[in-house]
C-alpha cells in the first residue's frame, strides 16, 4: 500500500522503517489524514508477520510541529454549530473528535511490537506525545533538536496522552514544569531527564533505533506492567504531598489562575496518577474537552497561533507584487532604535549601511551590535564565527553615497519634522527611484513626512517596539498616498527579520500606543482617586498585564508622557488631556525631575544593583489614599482592561485597524495585552459585544466619559455581532 504522507520500508532484520513526509509542507503536522494513515500503517505493521518492530522517524529537517492547530480551530467552530442544535451532543461530538489522537497513540503503545521514535530535529506538542508513546526515542544529538510540550502557550495542554505518559516516563516535578511552562528541551537534557533512551549523531539515527529493535525492546509500556511506579513517587507520598503544595503556589504566582490549560495539567497529572492508565487517560480528556470549550482557549489558540501565522505569512500583503530580495538596506541614524535596526536587520543575513551625521557617532551605533554580538557568545547562544559574520554585514558611515544601490532605506533619526525633512531629502537624492523610504517615527503622521518626499507613494513608517531586539511586533504604518509596492516590501521585509507585523492605517499614536496610552491613563485617574500605586500595579498583572501600567510608563519615560500630553493640546485643544492628569505629570516631571527608568526615578526608585526597583513611597502623599478594603479589585482590573479593549474599538470604528487580527495580535505582542484574553477584540468578543457595552455603561457612570460605549460597539451589541463576525477577515478575502 502507498501512502501520501509516508513511506514504509521493511529491511531483512524486521524493521520497519515509517518516514513521515508531508509532500508540499516544510514541517509534518498531524491533519486527520495523517491520524488515517498512522492508523492505517499501524494496522500493516501489526498484522505482517515480518515485521519485528517499527522506527517512526521523519523525512523532514524537523521531525514533526504537532497538531495542525488549524485542525483544533476547526473543531472549535464544529462545536460552535453543533452546539446551537443539541448542547450535549456536542459535547460527545466534541469528546469523540478531541479523542481520536489520544486513542491512536494508545493504540500504537498497546499493538504488541516495539516502537521507536526517531527524533532528528524539533519535536512538539502531539509530535512528543507519539514519541512517548512509542517504546522508545532516540534523539540526534544536533543543535536544531528541541523537544517540547508547549500547549500550554497557546491556551491549551498536552491532551493526547501527553500530562500522562510524562510524569510516569520522568520525574513528576520535572513533567509539570516542562508542561506547565511549555519549554524546550534539548536532547541531552532529555535524556539526563530519561524522556530519551539514546542520543547519537545525526547520521546513526535510524541505525540506532533499529539497533533498539534488534536488541529487543520491550513492547509493553512500563504502566501496562503490575507494580508500575511513576519515578517520582505517589501523590500521598510525603514528597509527593510537598510537590502540589507547592506546585499549586507556583501556578498561582505565574498564572494569577487565568489560563485554565495551566491548570487543567496540574489536575490531570494529580488525578491521573493515582488512577490506572486507561482511566487516567480519560479523565485527561474529559478535561480537555473542557478546555475546548473554554473561551480563553479558543481565543488563544486563533490569536496566538492561527492568525499570527497568518499575519506572518502575509496575509495583508497585496497579491500580485514580486516579492522583495533586498540585497542592502539603509539605516539613518544610528543612535538607540536605528543601531537595534541595523543588528537585527543583519542578524537576518541583509547588508546594511548604517548612517549618522557623521562617523563617530555611525560607529558607536554599530558598537551596540558587538555589544550584543559579545553577550550572545558569553551565552553560548553565538559563535565568534557567527559573530564575526553577522558585523562584517554591518556598515558604519556618515556617507549617502553608499546607499546609493539600497532596496530599503529607513529612517530613525530625532523625533523632529525638520530634522525627518532633511534626511529625507538627502536619502531620496541618491536612492534609486525603485526604492522604498521607511520612517520609524512613532509620534509624526506619515502622511505629512511623505509631503517632504518625491516619492510619495513608496513611502511609509515601519514603527518598530523597543527592545527592537526582543519585540517581535512591527506596525506598518500606510500613509494616505502609500501604494501596494511599498506595503509589499516592507511587509517583505518584516518577514525577512523574522517579526510580526499588523498594518495600520495612519492616525496619532497608531495602535499600539493609542492603546498604552489608555492604560497609564486610567492608572492616572487611579492615583488621583487615592488607589494605592502597589495595588494598581498588582491588579494590573493580576488581570493578566505582563507589567502594572506606572512600571510601563517609567519605562517609555515619564517626560514623554509629558511630550505627548503637551503635543496633544497643541494640535488638538486643552479637552484632549485632563487637567488633572498634567498637573500630576508636570509635577512629577518639573518639580521632582523623576522621569522614569532612565534617570533612576520615576513612579518607582531604581536603586543599584543588585537592589530591586521599588515604588516611590513619596507617591503616597501626592493623593488622600484609599484603604486597601475600599478598592474593588474585579473593578481595577475590569477598568485597565476594558479602557485598552474600548481604544482598539475605536481604532476599528475609525479604520485605523481593519482586520480584528492585528488588533488582537498586535495587543498581545506590542504591549503584552493579557495574552488569556486573546487579545483586545477577543476580550470583548469572549464576553460578548452586549455585555462589553453593559460593563462599558456601569464604567463610565461611575468613572468618566471615556468608558462611553462608542456608536459601533451599541450597533453590534443591538444585532448581536462580533467583532470576528462584522470584520471576519477570511470573508472578506475569499470575497475579493
Ligand atoms: P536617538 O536620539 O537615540 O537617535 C537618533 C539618532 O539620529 C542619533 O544617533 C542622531 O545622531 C541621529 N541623527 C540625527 N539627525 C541626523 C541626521 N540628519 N542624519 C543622520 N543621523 C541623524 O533616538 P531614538 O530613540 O533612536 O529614536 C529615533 C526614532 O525612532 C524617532 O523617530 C523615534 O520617535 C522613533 N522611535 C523611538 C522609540 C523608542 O523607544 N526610543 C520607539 C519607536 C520609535
Amino acid at each position: 500500500m502507498t501512502y501520501k504522507n509516508f513511506t514504509l520500508d521493511i529491511d531483512a532484520d524486521g524493521a520497519a522503517l515509517v518516514t513521515w513526509d508531508m509532500p508540499g509542507k516544510s514541517m509534518n503536522v498531524f491533519t486527520l489524514e495523517v491520524m488515517d494513515e498512522i492508523e492505517a500503517i499501524l494496522a500493516a505493521v501489526v498484522t505482517d508477520e515480518k515485521v519485528k518492530g517499527v522506527v517512526f522517524a521523519s523525512g523532514k529537517s524537523a521531525f514533526s510541529g504537532g497538531a495542525d492547530l488549524t485542525m483544533i480551530e476547526g473543531m472549535f467552530s464544529m462545536l460552535e454549530e453543533a452546539k446551537a442544535a443539541d448542547p450535549t451532543a456536542a459535547a460527545q461530538k466534541l469528546f469523540d473528535a478531541a479523542g481520536r489522537m489520544s486513542g491512536l497513540w494508545r493504540k500504537i503503545e498497546t499493538c504488541g511490537k516495539p516502537w521507536v521514535a526517531a527524533i532528528n530535529g524539533t519535536c512538539m506538542g502531539g509530535a512528543t506525545e507519539l514519541a512517548m508513546s512509542c517504546h522508545a526515542r532516540v534523539a540526534s544529538n544536533a543543535k536544531s533538536v528541541k523537544i517540547a510540550l508547549p500547549e500550554v502557550k497557546v491556551g491549551i495542554f498536552p491532551g493526547a496522552g501527553g500530562t500522562q505518559r510524562l510524569p510516569r516516563l520522568i520525574n513528576t516535578q520535572d513533567a509539570l514544569q516542562i508542561m506547565t511552562t511549555g519549554s524546550d528541551l534539548t536532547a541531552s537534557r532529555a535524556k539526563a531527564l530519561g524522556l530519551v533512551n539514546e542520543v547519537v549523531d545525526p547520521d546513526k539515527l535510524i541505525e540506532a533505533a533499529k539497533t533498539l529493535i534488534k536488541n529487543g525492546v520491550d513492547p509493553v509500556a512500563p504502566w501496562d506492567k503490575k507494580g508500575f511506579k511513576a519515578p517520582g513517587g505517589t501523590i500521598w507520598s510525603p514528597q509527593g504531598v510537598q510537590l502540589f503544595s507547592a506546585a499549586n503556589a507556583i501556578l498561582r504566582r505565574e498564572t494569577h489562575m487565568n489560563y485554565p490549560g495551566a491548570e487543567a495539567i496540574v489536575k490531570c497529572v494529580y488525578e491521573g496518577l493515582q488512577l490506572p492508565f486507561d482511566l487516567a487517560l480519560k479523565v485527561e480528556l474529559r478535561y480537555f474537552t473542557q478546555i475546548l470549550n473554554n473561551v480563553s482557549a479558543r481565543s488563544m489558540v486563533r490569536s496566538l497561533f492561527v492568525s499570527m501565522q497568518e499575519l506572518g505569512k502575509g496575509a495583508r500583503r497585496p497579491a500580485g507584487v514580486p516579492a522583495t530580495t533586498f540585497s542592502k538596506i539603509g539605516v539613518v541614524g544610528a543612535g538607540f532604535m536605528g543601531a537595534s535596526i541595523a543588528y537585527v536587520t543583519a542578524r537576518a543575513g541583509i547588508p546594511v549601511v548604517l548612517i549618522d551625521r557623521d562617523q563617530t557617532a555611525a560607529d558607536k551605533g554599530k558598537a551596540h551590535s558587538e555589544e550584543l554580538i559579545k553577550g550572545a557568545i558569553a551565552k553560548g547562544k553565538s559563535t565568534k564565527e557567527e559573530g564575526e559574520k553577522l558585523l562584517s554585514l554591518i556598515t558604519a558611515t556618515s556617507d549617502y553615497s553608499q546607499i546609493a544601490d539600497a532596496d530599503l532605506v529607513i529612517e530613525a533619526v530625532f523625533e523632529d519634522r525638520t530634522v525627518k525633512k532633511a534626511v529625507i531629502e538627502q536619502v531620496e537624492a541618491v536612492l534609486p527611484e525603485s526604492s522604498i523610504f521607511a520612517s520609524n517615527t512613532s509620534t509624526l503622521p506619515i502622511t505629512g513626512l511623505a509631503e517632504n518626499s518625491k516619492r510619495p507613494d513608496q513611502f511609509i513608517g515601519v514603527h518598530f517596539f523597543s527592545p527592537v531586539e526582543k519585540m517581535l511586533l512591527v506596525e506598518v504604518i500606510l500613509g494616505e498616498k502609500t501604494g501596494d509596492k511599498a506595503l509589499a516590501a516592507a511587509l517583505d521585509y518584516v518577514a525577512a527579520i523574522r517579526k510580526t507585523p499588523i498594518v495600520v492605517n495612519d492616525t496619532r499614536g497608531f495602535y499600539v500606543n493609542r492603546c498604552v496610552f489608555r492604560y497609564i491613563n486610567e492608572a492616572y485617574d487611579m492615583l488621583i482617586e487615592g488607589v494605592p500605586a502597589v495595588m494598581i500595579e498588582n491588579i494590573a498583572k493580576a488581570a493578566g498585564m505582563p507589567v502594572g501600567p506606572l512600571s510601563l510608563n517609567d519605562e517609555v519615560a515619564v517626560d514623554l508622557s509629558q511630550k505627548i500630553m503637551k503635543a496633544s493640546i497643541a494640535d488638538l485643544g486643552e479637552a484632549s488631556v485632563k487637567p488633572e492628569h498634567m498637573t500630576l505629570i508636570d509635577k512629577m516631571v518639573n518639580d521632582l525631575d523623576r522621569r522614569g527608568r532612565k534617570n533612576g526615578r520615576g513612579f518607582y526608585d531604581y536603586p543599584a544593583k543588585p537592589a530591586k526597583k521599588s515604588l516611590w513611597p513619596g507617591l503616597k502623599d501626592f493623593y488622600p489614599q484609599k484603604k486597601a478594603e475600599e478598592v474593588d479589585v474585579k473593578t481595577i482590573k475590569d477598568r485597565l482592561l476594558a479602557t485598552i479593549a474600548l481604544e482598539a474599538a475605536r481604532t476599528m470604528e475609525e479604520g485605523v485597524v481593519t482586520d480584528p487580527r492585528e488588533a488582537d495580535v498586535g495587543s498581545i505582542l506590542g504591549f503584552g495585552f493579557a495574552p488569556y484574553t486573546g487579545g483586545t477584540l477577543s476580550y470583548i468578543d469572549g464576553m460578548g459585544v452586549k455585555a462589553f457595552v453593559a460593563l462599558c455603561e456601569k464604567l463610565a457612570a461611575s468613572y468618566g466619559d471615556h468608558f462611553k460605549p462608542t456608536l459601533l460597539l451599541l450597533d453590534m451589541a443591538a444585532k448581536g455581532e462580533s467583532f470576528y463576525s462584522r470584520f471576519n477577515p477570511k470573508a472578506v478575502k475569499a470575497a475579493a
